[in-house]
C-alpha cells in the first residue's frame, strides 16, 4: 500500500481533518468500537484540529502516527475516515462480487 504514496504530504492529505479519532473510544465485550464524548486534552473540539500538530508525538504519547502499513491493521479509525477504503471501492467490489456469484445486478 505505501507504494501508491509518493510522499508524507500526499498521504496526510487524505486525512480529512474531522478530528473523529482524536475522541476517546471504548470497546465492548464484542469488540465494537464506541467512540466517547471525550476529546484528546489537545484537540480543539471547535475547529477539529490538533493545537501542538506540528509536536503531536514529542508531547501526547498516546497519539498515534497513522501510516499506509498501520491503518489496515487498526480496526478502530471510523468508517468515513480519509485513511480507510473509500465506500465507493468497497461497494463496486462487493457488487462485482455479488455479480460473480450470480446473485445482485
Ligand atoms: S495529540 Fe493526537 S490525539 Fe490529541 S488532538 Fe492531537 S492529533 Fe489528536
Ligand atoms: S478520523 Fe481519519 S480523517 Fe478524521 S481526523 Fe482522524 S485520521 Fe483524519
Amino acid at each position: 500500500m505505501s507504494d501508491t504514496f509518493d510522499d508524507d504530504q500526499q498521504w496526510d492529505s487524505l486525512c480529512k481533518q474531522c478530528g473523529r479519532c482524536c475522541f476517546e473510544k471504548l470497546e465492548d465485550s464484542r469488540g465494537r468500537i464506541i467512540y466517547t464524548q471525550t476529546a484528546c486534552r489537545y484537540l480543539d473540539v471547535i475547529t477539529r484540529r490538533c493545537k501542538i500538530f506540528e509536536r503531536r508525538f514529542e508531547i501526547n504519547p498516546h497519539c498515534v502516527k497513522l501510516t499506509p502499513e498501520l491503518v489496515p491493521q487498526l480496526h478502530w479509525l471510523p468508517p468515513d475516515c480519509g485513511y480507510c477504503p473509500k465506500p465507493e471501492k468497497f461497494t463496486r467490489k462487493a457488487s462485482r462480487d455479488r455479480r460473480k456469484r450470480g446473485r445482485g445486478k
